[in-house]
């Protein structure tokens, strides 16, 4: 079994971990929680991305202004973007109309929450007709969720589209001693009993893993990214997204200071993709966001970038870069 970074700073208890977490968002900024307006989302989106039967189609995201999500997981920076109160009945739907006047067409949506979509707080259930009017255009929906949470509203929201719903959950890591320390307050047994009821209603899974999350070693990192693809697939899904885990919501710097954390290289990030491809078991997709940050090489990184946006796109894997600088072959 590796072994783990485990000191003694971290709170074991849920309760602890919980105001450790949040004590430490003041570290990264003094006024960390931007000023939204709840008729409005926060950012929105088109971008390109291989769908379940191999075709590449553009794909629009909304990011919604909502009430924050009740979990405190330690490596969550999405608070940043979320109210303290739920949205009045109307704001969500107003915020769909906004984002989607302003976008070209697309033939997928995500409608990310920065937290659960099936949070009756965050997203209120009498919004969900018309919500679901809005996405008449689209052929696939995806939203994200926390496993506890995938219950039977999943099934009255599916049934008011005309089209396949996706939920997107975060298993982050199987690692048995870092996943409880994540503090996503359930277990991997609850997380598989959410993909299967998915599974069981016709509703396809995304998972979310990180890529070396905190209180990891670099040696181990991609065994624990290619366990939690195993888990992933096995689960059902039919896209694993690769998130390589970054400091910057106070808590995870903390931990790097401590060295409890330090963000994976970018050669462990292309070969859990090269991993999760070979597989054949579901698309697999690299998180390119601020990716020259986990880079150690100017000279090669960007034809290292522009190979995995290929493999993401195509979703094969292509030879790797070499480098004369660095010496990656
Ligand atoms: S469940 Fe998701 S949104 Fe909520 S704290 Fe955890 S990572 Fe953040
Ligand atoms: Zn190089």
């Amino acid at each position: 079994m590796p072994t783990v970074l485990l000191t003694d700073a971290y709170p074991k208890q849920k309760t602890q971990r919980d105001q450790w977490i949040v004590a430490h968002r003041a570290r990264v900024d003094q006024t960390a929680r931007h000023q939204l307006d709840p008729f409005r989302p926060y950012e929105w989106l088109v971008e390109e991305e291989a769908a379940h039967n191999g075709e590449v189609v553009p794909v629009t995201t909304i990011f919604l202004t909502n009430r924050e999500c009740p979990w405190r997981c330690l490596m969550c920076d999405l608070w940043r973007n979320t109210l303290t109160e739920t949205v009045p009945v109307g704001a969500i739907p107003a915020q769909i109309d906004f984002a989607l006047q302003r976008l070209p067409p697309a033939r997928q949506i995500k409608l990310y929450n920065s937290g659960s979509f099936f949070d009756q707080r965050a997203i209120p259930t009498q919004d969900y007709p018309a919500i679901a009017q809005r996405l008449r255009a689209f052929e696939r929906i995806i939203v994200e969720c926390h496993p506890l949470l995938v219950n039977d509203a999943c099934l009255r929201f599916r049934d008011l589209l005309n089209s396949k719903l996706e939920v997107a959950m975060g298993l982050e890591t199987v690692h048995p001693e870092v996943w409880p320390r994540l503090n996503k307050g359930m277990t991997l047994d609850q997380f598989a009993r959410a993909a299967a009821h998915l599974r069981d209603n016709d509703i396809a899974l995304r998972v979310f893993i990180l890529v070396k999350p905190p209180f990891m070693e670099e040696a181990e990192a991609l065994y624990w990214a290619q366990r939690s693809l195993d888990f992933a697939f096995d689960c059902g899904a039919t896209v694993a997204a690769l998130i390589p885990t970054r400091a910057g919501n106070g808590a995870v710097d903390v931990l790097a200071e401590r060295g409890e954390f330090s963000p994976p290289r970018l050669e462990t990030l292309e070969a859990a993709a090269t991993y999760g491809l070979d597989l054949k078991r579901g698309r697999v997709l690299a998180d390119l966001w601020d990716l020259e940050r986990f880079s150690s090489c100017a000279a090669c990184f960007p034809a290292r970038q522009a190979r995995l946006h290929t493999m993401n796109l195509q979703q094969t894997v292509l030879p790797p870069v070499g480098c004369a600088v660095c010496g990656a072959s």
